[in-house]
């Protein structure tokens, strides 16, 4: 129960079982079905405005641009327009969703350390606010395809800090040897000669070293060897407007000590809040882990030998939410009818129905003795959840649905296992009669 003391969009009511936002799961579990993704517009909403209060306390104007790989829904893109966001793209195709969201081009930052000729050229055409450059050869390519356009690409450098944000190997970008960035030994002369290049206009800086940062250290470290390069360059004379800052904030998912967002406007304005920049932040987990639950249902049971945990097979898996079979990320996993809430527990382990040993949810852990058909939910769900589904096993992508002010609706019919193959043909001769 202490999972739902820490959430304020959750609670358990006696008579209605499990609310999100006010509204029963129980309700949605059982007119749309499971396995169901529910996104909160109004978290979103709550969150994205605490986000912005602690920076505005900290006397920092900065301009939040969502990083919609975490959840690119249009419903969920269209709220956070609505509350003046702008938006982090690190592909054609999110540039393109962003756009279809409504999302002004300028307020659009494209980064990724692979962009193809293609979208940098979308992006030049989408006359974007700024394309966050990765290497010198991206730099030069960019260059040489603006010329001929005949445009201006915007340019931040992404730079390399070398500093280890001290999170899962997997997501963690900022360290010497990770694919990401400009060395940062390298991004002064790159900066010079990028202030030079035809179809170029220089802005400033960005870097980005990690998600699911708890600690506001590495954050400060890393913008204070911005604010050096800063410094540097501006006393050669360069004109340096503007920092990206990244994302990266972490989120409480079990009982990790998540710093709350004043500490992240602390590291920004204590390294760089004097230096008279225009900044930006690209958080994506932040706003959106908490704004989502994931809806299961319980298939059946499956009892171990003595001293063994009992499996709870679901009809949610891997293909579903990646995360714990990826990252062993841990989600806290809550049943939905009020009468199960105060149950004793007994230790389980939650699998998906998915033929790979590394379908599991939770692994013994203390949940209350559930029965086929009870709904559970999984929580915090909304970032790198929906967006990482497959349909691996030939499993239907999920229902979607958004909630909001009590209200709720669906934003994507769960998929008919018919259009898993419509795009599939057959070679000619293999005359399959
Ligand atoms: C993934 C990503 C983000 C968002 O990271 P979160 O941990 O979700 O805040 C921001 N910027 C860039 C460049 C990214 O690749």
């Amino acid at each position: 129960m202490n999972l739902l003391a820490s959430r304020p969009s959750l609670h358990m009511d006696g008579q209605d079982g499990l609310l999100f936002e006010g509204v029963p799961l129980q309700t949605i579990a059982s007119q749309v079905g499971t396995p169901c993704w529910v996104t909160g517009a109004g978290t979103l909403r709550r969150r994205t405005r605490n986000l912005r209060k602690a920076f505005v306390e900290r006397g920092l104007d900065v301009a939040l641009h969502y990083a919609l790989k975490a959840n690119d829904h249009l419903a969920t893109l269209t709220v956070l327009r609505q509350e003046g966001c702008g938006a982090d793209v690190v592909s054609g195709g999110e540039l393109r969703r962003a756009r279809e969201a409504g999302i002004d081009p300028a307020s659009i930052v494209f980064s990724g350390v692979g962009k193809t000729d293609a979208e940098l050229t979308l992006a030049l055409r989408e006359n974007i606010g700024q394309i966050n450059v990765e290497s010198a050869e991206e730099l030069h390519r960019l260059s040489r395809i603006a010329s001929a356009l005949g445009l201006t690409g915007r340019v931040a450098l992404r730079v390399n800090p070398h500093i280890d944000a001290a999170t899962h190997d997997k997501i963690s970008t900022g360290r010497l040897g990770d694919k990401f960035g400009i060395d940062w030994a390298d991004s002064a002369a790159l900066y010079r000669e990028a202030s030079r290049l035809p179809g170029i206009e220089i802005l400033g800086l960005a870097t980005h070293i990690g998600s699911q940062i708890l600690s506001p250290a590495p954050f400060k470290a890393a913008y204070a060897r911005i604010a050096e390069l800063v410094i540097g360059l501006r006393s050669e004379g360069l004109t340096v407007r503007s920092v990206d800052c990244g994302g990266g904030l972490g989120v409480r998912y079990r009982d990790e000590l998540a710093p709350p967002p004043a500490a992240l406007a602390g590291a920004i304005a204590e390294t760089l809040g004097d230096l008279d920049l225009k900044l930006a932040i690209e958080p994506g987990r932040w706003i959106a882990a908490p704004a989502g639950v994931l809806l299961t249902s319980v298939i059946d049971l499956k009892a171990q030998r003595e001293g063994v945990s009992d499996f709870v097979i679901v009809d949610a898996a891997m293909n579903d939410l990646a995360r714990p079979s990826l990252y062993g990320a841990w989600h806290g996993i809550v049943p939905v009818a009020p009468d199960l809430a105060y149950a004793e527990t007994v230790s389980q382990t939650v699998v998906g129905p998915v033929c790979e040993s590394s379908d599991i949810f939770a692994k013994e852990r203390q949940l209350p003795a559930v029965r086929p058909g009870d709904h559970l939910a999984i929580l915090d769900t909304g970032a790198y959840g929906a967006v990482m589904s497959s349909t691996y096993n030939s499993r239907p992508l999920a229902a979607q649905v958004m909630i909001e002010n009590g209200q709720w609706a669906s934003i994507r019919p769960r998929q008919r296992v018919e259009t898993l193959w419509t795009d599939e043909s057959m070679p000619e001769w293999l005359d399959a009669e």
